[in-house]
């Protein structure tokens, strides 16, 4: 662990060129993507362990001015980068009033130089995300990508997840977010619900992909430590999950149906319609540089990790540097190999085999003959034009496989 920087430190070379204020040209892809956490949530949904807490105007203003500093001092450091994605993730970004969203994204609009390109995406709940003006209001400051948090068609699944929103009242966000112009609309969908059953998973990604949103993320419930949901589903609780056979069918199936009506399963949980897969998320997965900016957001440029602290309280310190500057790990060659076989396993495309020859001096089917032929004849890995990819069996057990591949666990 080091030190990356205190206030009182001018930005330091050491720091990758993160494009250095020139303008990047229309039709370039390049620059930074930029990750904005919002902290803030209407209530804690049963499932959810992430950082977040309740909203109210106090300590968002709080957060905000933080926030807006946050922004100057990245934009100076890195001398007015480009960017080529934008994510507000949280929390509930849709929290947020639409003014301050405007005042947030003309200070980046300031401190760094947008892509023209730019994916410039907001996760939305449909509590909070409801009528047409609103969503007009984000396309005008030129949001482009839509991320709405449904996360199932039934109501009894949101009443025992614990959202404060109906389906009714999801259906009418998708519908005002179109009515106003979204073109880049994404679903988010949870599965291995409690009591779920196959059929009504299939009914119901039946259901979504006739509402034809440009973009499906279909995550498999995962029971946190501490999480409500959690004690509901252990041997005490009143729940039970599906039979992981019963898992494994609604992951398969599922996947098989949504490349049947025309989505591309470009990543384990995401599917999308062709032109549309995620930019901001394909860079993580290709292992380009990202700036988080907002409490407990994680960056990486070039070998540098570091995180925002978590707190409030230090989070003010971080900003004004009274934090004796940041602590950063330096990320060896074998973490970047690792990190490397294990996102780009995650990914319809796969790991290039090529590549990897090339950054880590050895032939990785080589070195893992034995593994890699068992997982072969399982069916749970291919190999063709030079790739490895996960199969659809393979993905349902990638977090088993990568651990294999990638640390010899
Ligand atoms: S809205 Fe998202 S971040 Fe907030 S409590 Fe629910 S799952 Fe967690």
């Amino acid at each position: 662990m080091g030190r990356i920087y205190g206030e009182d430190v001018p930005a330091r070379p050491a720091f990758p060129d993160a494009s250095g204020g020139k303008k990047p040209a229309s039709g370039d892809d390049s620059g930074l993507l930029l990750y904005i956490h919002v902290p803030f949530c209407r209530s804690r949904c049963t499932y959810c362990t992430f950082h977040s807490q309740s909203f109210n105007q106090v300590t968002f203003a709080w957060y905000l001015k933080r926030l807006l500093d946050e922004i100057r001092l990245w934009g100076r450091r890195l001398k007015r980068p480009a960017l080529r994605t934008v994510y507000f993730g949280g929390g509930t970004p849709s929290l947020i009033p639409l003014n301050n969203l405007d005042q947030i994204m003309k200070a980046l609009g300031k401190h760094f130089a947008f892509n023209p390109n730019m994916e410039t995406t907001i996760e939305a709940n449909p509590d909070s995300a409801h009528d047409a003006s609103y969503f007009r209001g984000l396309l005008s400051m030129g949001f482009n990508r839509l991320s709405l948090g449904m996360q199932s068609l039934k109501d009894e699944d949101l009443r025992i997840m614990g959202r404060p929103h109906s389906v009714a009242m999801t259906l009418a966000s998708y519908e005002a977010a179109r009515r106003a112009g979204f073109g880049n609309i994404g679903l988010d969908l949870i599965w291995g619900l409690p009591g779920q059953r196959l059929k009504a998973w299939m009914d119901q990604l039946k259901l979504v992909s006739e509402m034809r949103p440009e973009h499906i993320s279909a995550y498999n419930l995962t029971l946190e430590e501490g999480a409500p949901l959690t004690e509901r589903c252990s041997e005490k609780g009143d729940l039970t999950l599906p039979q992981d056979q019963e898992q494994g069918r609604m992951f398969v199936y599922g996947a098989e149906f949504l490349e049947s009506v025309g989505y591309l399963h470009y990543e384990v949980s995401n599917f999308a319609r062709m032109g549309f897969t995620s930019r901001h998320n394909a860079g993580y997965w290709d292992g380009s540089d990202y700036l988080g900016l907002g409490p407990s957001a994680v960056s990486t440029l070039g070998r540098r990790r570091f995180a925002v602290p978590k707190y409030m309280d230090e989070y003010d310190a971080y900003v004004r540097g009274a934090m004796v500057g940041d602590d950063y790990e330096e990320l060896t060659d074998d973490d970047l190999l690792k990190e490397m076989v294990m996102l780009s396993l995650r990914t319809g495309k796969g790991l290039d085999l090529k590549e990897f020859r090339k950054r880590a001096g050895y032939d990785l089917v080589k070195r893992q003959e034995p593994l890699i032929t068992a997982l072969h004849r399982e069916n749970l890995v291919r190999i063709s034009q030079g790739r490895l990819r996960l199969t659809k069996n393979g993905m349902l057990v990638s977090n088993v496989i990568i651990r294999r591949l990638a640390f010899g666990e």
